[in-house]
């Protein structure tokens, strides 16, 4: 097990340089209705299901380097072209260059809604970085909490437990700051005991977040073959059914 703060710092190390941060692709996608998209390479976790694996394990080789404002130009370029009024950091994790997602944010229009979807960790650990989001009213924070309680986390990340209390804690300090933000948990490791459990824990943060969003796992075939290779019983979770 590792500690996912210490794995941030590594991993800055290998996709930060000064304000700049390694991406791996722009692209318009079709989620929330039509969302221009970068994708950002390094992340803190190292979960069973990760869609982009290839990726988030391979930080040093992967993506190049762009700026705050090549990024906030590419992701207005592609929202015009296509005429999207939504916009995103996605792929890996996006607050791991606290500084750079700052600077994007500060470059990108605000008649654009920006979704920052984060595992969390870093804003659970440091309250200043939701503080710091704070400033930006056409932000809307998802935090993608990977499992229900800390053993599942600890099982499907492989990091220390506690940082399951990290994910909770940054919903806690984006709400004392004012920043709109929810909830989504992947459930398809869960039991329904500790779904309910951790639905009394959401509500104790905020009543609206009882009724968190519910994600599920997508059975890419890459993603199935890892989870093969891992040991899980796919048709234990009823994962994969109609798909072999
Ligand atoms: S937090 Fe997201 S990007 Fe990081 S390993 Fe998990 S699924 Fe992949």
């Amino acid at each position: 097990m590792f500690d996912p703060i210490e794995l941030a710092e590594k991993t800055r190390r290998d996709v930060c340089r000064d304000l700049s941060r390694k991406y791996y692709r722009f692209r318009p996608a079709r989620f929330y209705g039509g969302i221009a998209t970068a994708d950002c390479v390094g992340c803190c976790l190292r979960c069973v299901f990760c869609w982009s694996w290839k990726v988030v394990s391979t930080p040093k080789t992967s993506g190049q380097f762009y700026s705050p404002e090549d990024v906030a130009r590419r992701l207005t370029s592609i929202a015009k072209k296509k005429r999207l009024k939504k916009m995103r950091i996605s792929g890996n994790e996006p607050t791991i260059c606290r500084e750079h997602l700052i600077k994007v944010l500060e470059n990108i229009d605000e008649s654009y809604l920006f979704i920052l979807e984060t595992n969390g960790i870093l804003i659970g650990s440091d309250e200043s970085y939701a503080e710091d989001l704070s400033r930006f009213s056409n932000l809307f924070v998802r935090v993608s909490l990977k499992g229900a309680c800390g053993e599942e986390f600890s099982r499907l990340t492989g990091a220390v437990p506690e940082g399951f209390d990290l994910q909770l804690k940054a919903l806690e300090n984006l709400v004392r700051h004012g920043v709109d933000c929810h909830p989504a948990c992947m459930i398809s490791f869960s039991s329904p005991e500790n779904l309910d459990a951790l639905r009394r824990r959401l509500k104790a943060i905020h009543l609206n977040f009882g009724d968190f969003e519910a994600e599920e796992l997508i059975p890419y075939p890459h993603v199935v073959e890892r989870l093969k290779k891992l040991g899980y019983d796919l048709g234990h979770y009823g994962i994969g059914k109609g798909q072999e």
